[in-house]
């Protein structure tokens, strides 16, 4: 049982994740509806149980159903031998042997700091992309607060009302742009410090210090910068641990009298899934939304990187590409990108025609846009469900199957997450999406007129 179960884990969480903290785990007796699994430290036992505790309850029960529990004890069993680099709490005995596994990067060493540049700490942080400063930010109503933040953090850090920065707004609308242009100023200041990383990454460098033995040292490096910003905070949620620490370094920075800037996707009180009191300090300086573009912004954008660019597109291409392409500034910009693309590459002018020809397959996927409510409509209407089940807590095949098709075809025809998606359906938990998904693949790989059903939604829906 044990084994499939691991390789069900595997599929889910990756191989990472997997190696890193399910492959610790050794499976003790069962009693009556109990069954104890170990783990060969606290750590690794509450990490375990806050990350996968709930998934690995509903596997055991779905391989052997006397089992309702599921017990994690710390223990390391005396015949299995120690494991590589097994995550020790609180032990910075600096790691003997380097982890095998090269997936996990190791936090390095701490590098020597030179005396007095501004320096990006780059054996910590993600580099800047130098595109991305305050002059190629085009600014416009659905953004000028949140670039007047920007401007006055890069300007002034860490004063009163403006600690925590936090931006917030849907993808492709210059969260990122925004973060790299205050740490280009501030660097360009000089006499500060500056780490920016993608909360994914805080937490894989946090994970890699662990395995390391090396989080003190992490801890360290992190409490010593002046300016922090963590991109993509909605990461971490579900990353129990993870916010933990990052809650920890936030409050030691700010009592420090350093700057936080963080981005996310939502507000603060609306990054369900992120712990109370992280929410609520996250809430407690400065919060600027950057809202959905207008056609106006878009205008603007898009002259100012044409203008850049030194291709002449005329106005009447601009505005057939504002007016199609609302969604993001990314997917904008790619656009125009491709258009001049062609226009250097053939050295033909800019046309309508030319642009419609050019890009039709991007015009194409924004001239419908599938939502998951519709998806879970039509899953629903299909298989003769009540729409209301795509959110129960119900359990039958006969709801659940739809219900995971449901999900299938969001994952496939949506570029939501898997955590996302999970909250469309009464908040379920992104394993449960990224089993339900499986689950279909699975199925439609078994039995064709099931695929055949599943490729008809899909057909319905893209068109
Ligand atoms: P987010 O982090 O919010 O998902 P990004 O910051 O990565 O979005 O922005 C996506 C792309 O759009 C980047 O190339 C960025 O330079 C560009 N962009 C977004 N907003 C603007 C703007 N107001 N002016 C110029 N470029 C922008
Ligand atoms: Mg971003």
């Amino acid at each position: 049982h044990w084994s499939r179960i691991c390789e069900r884990l595997k599929a889910e969480v990756g191989e990472v994740e997997y190696r890193t903290w399910l492959r610790q785990i050794t499976v003790g007796p069962v009693e009556e509806d109990e069954i104890t699994l170990y783990l060969p430290t606290r750590f690794l036992r509450d990490w375990v149980r806050g990350q996968y505790g709930d998934r690995l309850g509903a596997l055991w029960h779905a391989e052997v159903p006397a089992i309702r529990r599921v017990e994690l004890q710390v223990a390391r069993p005396s015949a299995q031998p120690a494991p590589d680099a097994v995550a020790q709490e609180a032990s910075a005995a600096p790691a003997a042997a380097a982890p095998s596994e090269p997936a996990v990067p190791a936090v390095a060493p701490v590098a020597a700091e030179s005396p007095r540049q501004a320096e990006v700490r780059s054996d910590l942080a993600a580099p800047l992309e130098p595109r991305f400063t305050f002059d190629t930010f085009v600014v416009g109503k659905p953004n000028e607060f949140a670039y007047a933040c920007a401007r006055r953090v890069a300007e002034r850090p860490s004063s009163p009302g403006f600690n925590p920065l936090f931006l917030y707004g849907g993808v492709g609308l210059g969260k990122t742009h925004l973060m790299h242009a205050i740490g280009a100023e501030l660097l360009r200041g000089g006499k500060v410090s500056v780490a920016y990383m993608s909360a994914e990454k805080f937490m894989y460098r946090f994970i890699g210090a662990i395995r390391s033995q090396s989080t003190l040292e992490f801890k360290d490096q992190l409490r010593s910068v002046d300016v922090l910003m963590i991109d993509d905070l909605q990461f971490l949620i579900g990353k129990d641990n993870t916010q933990d620490e990052f809650f920890h370094t936030f409050n030691a920075l700010v009592d420090a009298g350093r700057q936080i800037v963080v981005s996310a996707d939502k507000s603060p009180s609306d990054l369900s899934g992120l712990e109370d009191r992280l929410r609520t300090r996250l809430g407690c300086g400065m919060v600027a939304d950057i809202h959905a573009t207008t056609f106006e912004l878009r205008i603007s954008i898009l002259e100012a990187k044409a203008a850049a660019s030194g291709v002449v597109v005329p106005a009447k291409v601009l505005e057939f590409l504002a007016h199609k392409i609302t969604s993001n500034v990314r997917e904008l910009e790619g656009a125009l990108n491709r258009l001049i693309a062609h226009a250097n590459l053939f050295g033909r002018p800019v046309t309508l025609e030319a642009t419609q020809d050019v890009l039709h397959d991007i015009l194409k996927a924004h001239d419908r846009r599938v939502t998951i409510e519709e998806i879970q409509r039509k899953v629903a209407e299909h298989w003769n469900t009540r729409l209301t089940d795509m959110f129960s807590a119900r359990r039958g095949r006969a709801v659940a199957r739809p219900r995971q098709v449901a999900m299938y075809l969001a994952k496939q025809l949506t570029s939501r997450s898997y955590p996302e998606i999970g909250r469309k359906f009464g908040n379920r938990d992104h394993t449960t999406v990224m089993y339900g998904v499986t689950k279909v693949e699975q199925l439609m790989a078994q039995d064709p007129a099931f695929a055949e059903d599943v490729e008809l939604l899909r057909r319905m829906l893209e068109t």
